[in-house]
């Protein structure tokens, strides 16, 4: 595999000259001790990998001279990934690393009826994804969006199979026979409380297939990660 010793994240990275913001200029040129010449790497998290020549060594203003030499095609099949946030933020934090290390197009926050947790740290949970993007050497950063109602999310996702995972026991198919190889995804994990019966029924109603996860009653980050593994082996076999 490719190995990018210092991989840098610009959404705005483009071919050609680029300068570094202070912060990362300092750290390059500081803490890195690069010096005109040197190569660094940088993506724009959207699929485009640049080698980054430095142009000039400057602390507070590092130029770069950016040329493509990778373009990867994003996650394929997508992933939708439909969440309450968990009451505890260092379980989400956890749960949205290990989603895009193991492969994610996107998470969706939702409120549902019975969310614990109403507020989105999106600003820190995108800089964790960047992180794990980085960690696991991938070029395209899933998106984590603001949080939205659930109702609205339910009859607006737009993916080939969508799945619904809840612990009430009837009318439930295991997801891992449920679930198609090579096909846009969505799957709804729900909040602490689990998803009321209502939200289960107009899920169910536009397309949602209720899903198990197992026999064990799993809690809300680790059923996501779960399912997100499952999805992930079953394109494998
Ligand atoms: N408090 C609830 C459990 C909620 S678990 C109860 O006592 O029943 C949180 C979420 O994780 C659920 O809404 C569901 O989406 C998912 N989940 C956990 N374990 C699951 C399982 N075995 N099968 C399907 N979904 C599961």
């Amino acid at each position: 595999m490719f190995t990018v010793m210092q991989l840098f994240h610009h959404a705005d990275a483009e071919e050609g000259a680029f300068t570094l913001p202070q912060d990362e200029s300092k750290h390059i040129v500081r803490v890195l001790r690069k010096s005109i010449g040197d190569v660094v790497h940088v993506t724009d998290g959207r699929g485009k990998l640049f080698e980054a020549t430095i142009a000039e060594a400057n602390k507070n203003r590092c130029e770069l001279t950016l040329r493509l030499i990778e373009e990867s095609a994003p996650l394929n099949p997508s992933l939708y990934l439909i969440i309450a946030p968990t009451k505890s933020a260092d379980r989400m934090e956890w749960l949205l690393e290990k989603a895009v290390e193991i492969g994610i197009s996107r998470v969706i926050l939702v409120r549902s009826e019975h969310s614990e947790r109403q507020k989105a740290k999106t600003d820190r949970w995108e800089r964790i994804m960047v992180s794990a993007m980085k960690q696991s050497l991938r070029f395209h950063l899933p998106e984590v969006t603001e949080i939205r109602d659930l109702r609205n999310v339910l009859y607006e996702i737009d993916a080939e199979q969508k799945f619904i995972a809840h612990c009430d026991g009837t009318d439930r198919k295991p997801f891992i026979k449920t679930c198609r190889p090579n096909l846009s995804t969505a799957i709804a994990i729900g909040p602490e409380g689990d998803f009321s019966k209502a939200e289960v029924e107009i899920a169910k109603s536009n397309g949602w297939v209720g899903v198990s996860l197992g026999d064990r009653r799993l809690r809300t980050e680790t059923a996501a990660l779960v399912s997100i593994d499952a999805f992930q082996w079953l394109q494998m076999m």
